[in-house]
């Protein structure tokens, strides 16, 4: 057999063409393809405004001062995540600290949340900020969030940068009925692709005029947002400190021409999440648990096995040439935030993230997975439990 990674891109010939054709016209970097692709995820999360830019990461940090985050104010996210969404607030000069997960779906745990909270608020030093991360494609609790949001008084973003084409109470992740801004990956593993590329998603007429204004080094061309009026056709003005955070064309063309497989590739990926519970069912590991609210995009599936066996079983995987992978490395243990922690006197307390993190293996998944391949690896696998 070949070898199978744990994610890929799948790019056609529709991909091609629509990159060739942004190749032969007037604009390389952001020119029309950015609007129609930002458009074609308006419609897809059924939300007002998208802003595209450079990475995830960069939506991330531009959601971050969008929401005036800045030195003295925290952050609060999951350390079951990529370490971009912990460092979205370390460019803006905040602190972060960790909420401990939910022990069956790895989501950032509300009722942790709620300690966590109610301890802070007797110190006085509670988040401006808490961002979910959406692990493998499936929804956190974002009505339990969101209540506590109101409560206590922080703000929202979603780390959606796994769920783009999920849902949540019968609405699709990035409508951002429960939270400020929506943040998306395009990075080739994610569930679609832009080759690099990210998005921030919004209701907020001014937010997404913040957004929008910080992609492009705080310059505006807008007669409304100058501070005086024009000096001729080729008057702009920097109102702010922004950054070069565009999307080039190229990329947005890729992206807008995946958006239209959206769906075809999340159905697959749920069928193959739904052969995978199947073939798994007799195994001695745990299968991903599904809150019945929700509707996984399925970016990873992600097994439990038994922590003392966890490398052995993971070797035998990678020996026999399946890319698995384990997501993730629990973001409050990396040396450069076990130091930022320490600095402050801060002893994270996640038990759950770190016994997730013990037994977790993320299997192959990804649109073009062939039954024949996620056979073998389900054999593999087996044998792998048995030895
Ligand atoms: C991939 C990822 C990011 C960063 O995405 P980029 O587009 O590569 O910057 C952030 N958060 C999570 C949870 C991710 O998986």
């Amino acid at each position: 057999m070949a070898h199978i990674p744990y994610g890929r891109q799948d790019v056609t010939a529709a991909d091609v063409a629509a990159v060739d054709a942004v190749l032969a016209s007037d604009w390389l970097t952001q020119g029309p393809a950015v609007p129609r692709f930002e458009h074609a995820i308006a419609q897809a999360c059924g939300v007002r405004h998208a802003v595209a830019v450079s990475s995830a990461t960069a939506a991330l940090h531009l959601a971050c001062l969008a929401l005036d985050l800045g030195p003295g104010d925290l952050l609060w996210t999951s350390p079951i995540t990529f370490v971009a969404s912990a460092n979205a607030a370390r460019y803006c000069g905040a602190d972060v600290d960790f909420v401990d997960v939910d022990a069956r779906s790895g989501n950032l745990s509300p009722a942790a949340l709620r300690r966590k909270l109610e301890a802070a608020r007797t110190t006085g030093r509670l988040p401006k900020i808490v961002v979910p991360v959406h692990l493998a494609g499936q929804s956190c609790d974002m009505v339990a969030i969101r209540a506590l949001g109101r409560e206590f008084g922080f703000r929202i973003i979603e780390d959606a940068s796994h769920a783009i084409g999920g849902r949540f109470e019968d609405a699709p992740v990035g409508d951002c009925r429960y939270c400020d801004i929506t943040v998306f990956s395009f990075h080739p593993v994610k569930i679609i692709t832009s080759a690099e590329g990210g998005m921030a998603v919004t209701q907020d007429d001014a937010l997404a005029a913040r957004l929008t204004l910080l992609r492009s080094h705080g310059i505006t061309r807008e007669a409304a947002q100058m501070s005086r009026a024009s000096d001729g056709p080729w008057y702009y003005e920097q109102a702010t400190l922004g950054y070069n955070y565009r999307m080039t064309d190229l990329q947005a063309a890729l992206g807008a021409s995946q958006a239209q497989r959206l769906v075809a590739y999340v159905t697959r990926r749920t069928e193959l999440a739904q052969r995978y519970d199947t073939l798994l069912e007799s195994l001695p590991l745990e299968r991903p648990w599904q809150d019945p609210r929700t509707q996984s995009a399925w970016h990873l599936y992600v097994v439990r096995v038994d922590a003392a066996r966890r490398r052995a079983v993971f070797e035998a995987l990678r020996v026999a040439d399946i890319g698995v992978n384990v997501h993730y490395i629990p973001v409050h243990t990396q040396p450069y935030y076990r130091e930022h922690l320490a600095a402050r006197g801060v002893h994270c307390d996640c038990p759950e993230a770190e016994r997730y993190y013990a037994e977790c293996i993320s299997l192959p998944m990804y649109a073009t997975l062939r039954d024949a391949d996620q056979d073998h690896v389900v054999h593999t696998l087996a044998v792998a439990l048995a030895a």
